[in-house]
């Protein structure tokens, strides 16, 4: 018989899941059980980056949530996905590594969050990665994840970097050290051709030692308390309920959708609200599901004025085949990337003090989100709302573990948000006019974007806008009423229960945020432990407050 008392159960293998598990897993003769609802990430749509919108409509992989109706987008609804397998979030994401600004985690700081400024970060930044161009002050040489730093060479990418510098960016040589602004080359997790994800880096090779243990198809229906304390959890596996003992702590890693939904099922939230549904409370937290943010994302689009411009295009079976096979034997070749290649932050407007906007790209036109190889010749900018004000919510529909939760993101409800996403959108295809793109430039899939007036820029952004796969902040970290964890996860007024994910983060980051979400459980992994945390490391960065 399986044993059923541990010292810690995590919940969750997602990016933060994983680090947690393989840290506290370090201390020998410490028994770690990982419980996991989906399956392992052993799929070549998993490990080869440029396959990576394979994995998105895989139902067994994948958890479809719909959020909405978004009140400020005509009442839209949005699909997200997110990762159910060894990984999580992390197996299936688009692997651009970004830190965020220096200057975000100042600012929890300056929340009362004092453990958390870039100095106490940094160190934990650098314990994560492999820079592939060597460790220094800013950068890690020796960690799990390798961070490897694209080349940019086709055609659509170079005529990128040019054209934002023609605008009056700087070309910035590394965006995750002194300086976030400016346009640059991107760094993807990206181990040798192969994804490099919490659930490779850290997970597997922690379960080889013995103490780490895996339950896949684990779905979790709740935390189980003694009184305030939590010594347990309630799981599904092959349609048997089992419960499982915590002696020391329960981790919760279950993503920002997930972990208050669990939170919830467990009594622990706004004690009528759970009242209301049959959930007997435990605690009553009124921040739970609150606070929740996302990065707002809309594509600016051009077709190309010739062929040879996008790669992918004319996909046939030959083709992929082709691509399959360097990949494999000479990892090489289009396999090998992500495509999100080249990139920007920058302020939408001087009254910024610190960048706002992060541009993705795509060399081709077509979505590459579902799976699609019916590419077009053309480019697309990504423009991503980097820090946005607007805070949406989670709750409970039902009782039932297995019924989603209703989420609603309030996307563009700030009006400073419509603002800045307006201003970014038009400054985008200014960028776009530029010299630069003079060879490649056909017609805009939306001519005049620049000159339209605010109004019809946000009736189109509102038809238009999704998202860019980022929640976070809806279990979050402060010492407010309405704050939910404590600075090292503890959630408050409950013993032995943690969460550790991004839904812990006080404010989102200006970035992509599984860098963070591994930052974070790197930290608080030291915190469970009880080892001497990571001396503060004060290196200078660009956007510093005077
Ligand atoms: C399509 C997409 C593209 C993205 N692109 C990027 C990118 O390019 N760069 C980047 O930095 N970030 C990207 N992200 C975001 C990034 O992947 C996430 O922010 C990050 O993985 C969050 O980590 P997490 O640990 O909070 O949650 P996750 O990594 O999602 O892990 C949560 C885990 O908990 C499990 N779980 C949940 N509930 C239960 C339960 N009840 N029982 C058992 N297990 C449970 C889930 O199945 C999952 O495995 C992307 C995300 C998506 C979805």
């Amino acid at each position: 018989m399986a044993p059923n008392k541990f010292d810690y159960v995590v919940i969750g293998a997602g990016a933060a899941g994983s680090v947690v598990a393989a840290r506290l897993g370090e201390d020998q003769g410490t028994r770690v059980l990982v419980l996991e609802a989906g399956p392992d990430d052993n799929s070549i749509y998993v490990r080869m980056p440029a396959a990576m919108s394979y994995p998105l409509t895989d139902k067994r992989r994948t958890w479809e949530f719909e959020t909405g109706p978004e009140e400020a987008l005509d009442g839209r609804m949005i699909t997200h996905v997110r990762g159910k397998m060894l990984g999580g979030s992390g197996s299936l994401n688009g692997m651009v590594y970004v830190r965020g600004n220096p200057r975000d985690f100042d600012r929890w700081a300056e929340d009362g969050l004092k453990g958390w400024s870039y100095a106490h970060c940094l160190p934990y930044f650098k314990k994560l990665e492999t820079y592939d161009k060597g460790g220094n002050g800013y950068r890690g040489g020796s960690g799990p994840i390798a961070i490897t730093s694209l080349k940019a060479e086709l055609e659509p990418f170079q005529a990128f970097l040019e054209a934002g510098q023609q605008a009056g960016h700087r070309l910035n040589a590394d965006y995750n050290a002194y300086r976030q602004e400016g346009v640059h080359a991107y760094q993807a997790n990206i181990d040798n051709g192969i994804r490099a994800s919490g659930g490779r880096a850290y997970l597997r090779p922690a379960m080889r030692k013995g103490n780490v243990s895996l339950q896949l198809n684990a779905l979790v229906h709740k935390v189980v308390f003694n009184g305030t304390r939590a010594v347990g959890v309630v799981y599904e596996k092959d349609g048997a309920i089992h419960t499982v003992e915590a002696e020391r702590e329960v981790v919760l890693c279950g993503g920002a959708f997930n972990s208050p939904q669990l939170l919830l099922l467990s009594g622990v939230g706004p004690a009528s609200e759970l009242r209301a549904l049959g959930v007997s409370p435990v605690h009553d937290l009124p921040g739970v599901g609150r606070g929740l943010q996302d990065h707002v994302a809309v594509s600016v689009k051009y077709r190309a004025s010739r062929k040879g411009v996008s790669p992918a295009v004319d996909m046939n079976l030959l083709k992929m085949a082709w691509i399959g096979a360097q990949w494999m034997f000479l990892r090489r070749g289009l396999g090998i990337t992500n495509l999100w290649e080249v990139g920007s932050f920058f302020r939408s407007s001087d009254r910024m003090e610190y960048a706002n906007i992060q541009h993705e790209f795509l060399p081709m036109l077509g979505e590459l989100m579902h799976g699609q190889v019916n590419i077009e010749e053309g480019f697309q900018y990504q423009v991503c709302l980097g820090r946005p004000r607007s805070r949406g919510r989670v709750n409970l529909r039902s009782a039932d573990p297995r019924q989603h939760p209703s989420i609603v993101l309030n996307y563009l409800k700030d009006p400073e948000d419509r603002r800045d996403l307006i201003d970014g959108v038009r400054h985008t295809d200014e960028i776009i006019q530029q010299r630069g793109w003079d060879r490649i430039r056909g017609d805009a899939i939306v001519p005049g974007l620049r000159n339209m007036d605010d109004r019809q820029v946000f009736a189109w952004l509102q038809k238009n806008m999704g998202t860019q796969y980022h929640p976070c902040s809806s279990c979050r970290m402060g010492l407010d009423d309405e704050a939910v964890v404590d600075e090292q996860g503890r959630v408050h007024g409950l013993e032995g229960i943690r969460v550790v994910d991004a839904s812990i983060m006080p404010r989102i980051t200006n970035g992509n945020l599984h860098c963070p979400t591994m930052m974070i459980a790197e930290k608080i992994s030291d915190d469970i432990r009880g080892v001497v945390p990571l001396p503060a490391t004060a290196m200078r960065y660009a956007d510093q407050a005077h």
